[in-house]
């Protein structure tokens, strides 16, 4: 822990930050799918006792991962390097042995147009060489997309290079956001995460994201994890208790309505909730069913609509529901409801914002204009969140 010289001149420890990561430990570890499912979310509980470290709905939690050990004896292996030799990791000069900077420290499954570049200098390859001739540049995309170091050291070689030439290339691990899915009043000291597991197959070798499977496959309960709040002061629970809200959150996009319902039980809201839900299959990933169910036979959670997309022949997703109860929908918003959106940023959150403005123009007899005009007012007013990445 860093230490800090504060107004009385004593050393107090330093808050937890991105920089100085709080190491919580783990206190429950599950895959909320079930057997059979295609995909892999797991329920982690994390502990924050002693930590200070404080949230509110809609904040997300940043975790600062290590890479997969069998990656990192791939590449040592293949370069037949030393796992000892020390390696200078940053500018400051600090040193690692090389086989730890490249478990925590550095950045191994990402390319960058930089890193084959300043990789050309180190091979006589003529295929890298080629690559990254200015002209090149469609193709040099091309081969970065789904391959990393591995692959670039196996591909261009032989290599006139230490380990050090070629750490020094890389970037350091960025820390990756989880949107939390826990509220603090109503877990004191604990906050929860919904992570999918990233996995795929990518020029014939399987690959694991990092932090994600990193959580699925070797991260047990009572192991720490460094992590750090990512306050999000554009995605947040209105604190108007007698307010509606709707929350669409397929997927992993659930775990910050798990938190606004959490908080919303602990707290009395008088407002009415409505959560979309969707995934693949009812039967194996409907997340948190059990919870949702019985927030709903409380009262807590007015509306429950789901859609599971590979139940049926024709693929439903949540905007399909939602456009199923355009009417009662846009009495919500005519009344003053919140709407929420949390999940997948590439497809999901555009069919969800153009579904929104079809059932304005539909319900509220608008013209298109007059529609995006009526969202673009409730956006101006808070009253249209978004958290999609
Ligand atoms: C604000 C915010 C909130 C978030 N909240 C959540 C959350 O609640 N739950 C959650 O699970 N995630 C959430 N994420 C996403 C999360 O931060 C990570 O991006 C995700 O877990 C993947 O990280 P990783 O380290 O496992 O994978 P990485 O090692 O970072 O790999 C992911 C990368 O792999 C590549 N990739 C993935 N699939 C394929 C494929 N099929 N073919 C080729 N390449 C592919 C893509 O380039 C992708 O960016 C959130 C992100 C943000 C920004």
């Amino acid at each position: 822990m860093q230490l800090t010289i504060d107004q009385s001149n004593k050393s107090v420890p330093a808050p937890y930050s991105r920089t100085n990561p709080f190491h919580a430990k783990v206190l429950k570890n599950i895959n909320l799918n079930g057997n059979g499912s295609n995909k892999e979310t797991r329920h982690i509980e994390l502990s924050l006792k002693g930590s200070g470290l404080v949230y509110a709905p809609g904040d997300a939690l940043g975790v600062v991962p290590q890479n997969d050990p069998e990656l990192v004896d791939a590449l040592l292996e293949e370069m037949h390097w030393d796992p000892e030799t020390a390696v200078t990791i940053n500018k400051q000069g600090d040193t690692l042995p090389l086989k730890e900077s490249l478990l925590a420290y550095f950045e191994i499954t990402l390319l960058t147009k930089k890193i084959m570049q300043q990789a050309a200098g180190f091979t006589e390859n003529a295929e890298l060489q080629n690559l990254v001739l200015n002209e090149n540049v469609g193709q040099l995309k091309e081969y970065i997309e789904g391959r990393d170091l591995l692959d670039l050291l196996r591909d261009f070689g032989p290599w006139n290079a230490t380990a050090q030439d070629i750490v020094s290339l890389l970037r350091k691990m960025p820390p990756r956001l989880y949107s939390i899915a826990s509220s603090l009043t109503a877990n004191p000291e604990e906050v929860h995460l919904t992570i999918g597991a990233v996995r795929y197959t990518s020029y014939g070798r399987e690959r694991k994201g990092v932090c994600s499977v990193l959580c699925a496959e070797r991260v047990q309960e009572g192991d720490t994890l460094p992590v750090f709040i990512q306050p999000n002061k554009h995605f947040r629970l209105t604190e108007s208790q007698d307010k509606d809200i709707i929350m669409v959150g397929p997927g992993t996009g659930i775990a910050p309505f798990r938190s606004f319902i959490e908080e919303r039980a602990v707290t009395n809201a008088t407002g009415r909730t409505w959560l979309f839900f969707g995934d693949q299959h009812s039967a194996t990933d409907f997340l948190y069913r059990d919870e949702l169910e019985n927030y709903q036979k409380e009262g807590v959670l007015t509306r429950l609509d789901t859609a599971f997309s590979r139940d049926t022949a024709e693929k439903v997703y949540v905007q399909h529901k939602m456009l199923e109860n355009s009417k009662e929908l846009f009495a919500w918003l005519e009344n003053g409801s919140y709407f929420y959106v949390c999940g997948d940023k590439l497809h999901m959150a555009k069919d969800v914002h153009n579904t929104l403005i079809d059932v304005i123009e539909k319900e509220g007899s608008m013209t298109r204009e007059e529609a995006e005009a009526y969202l673009n007012t409730m956006k101006e007013q808070g009253r249209y969140q978004r958290d999609v990445y």
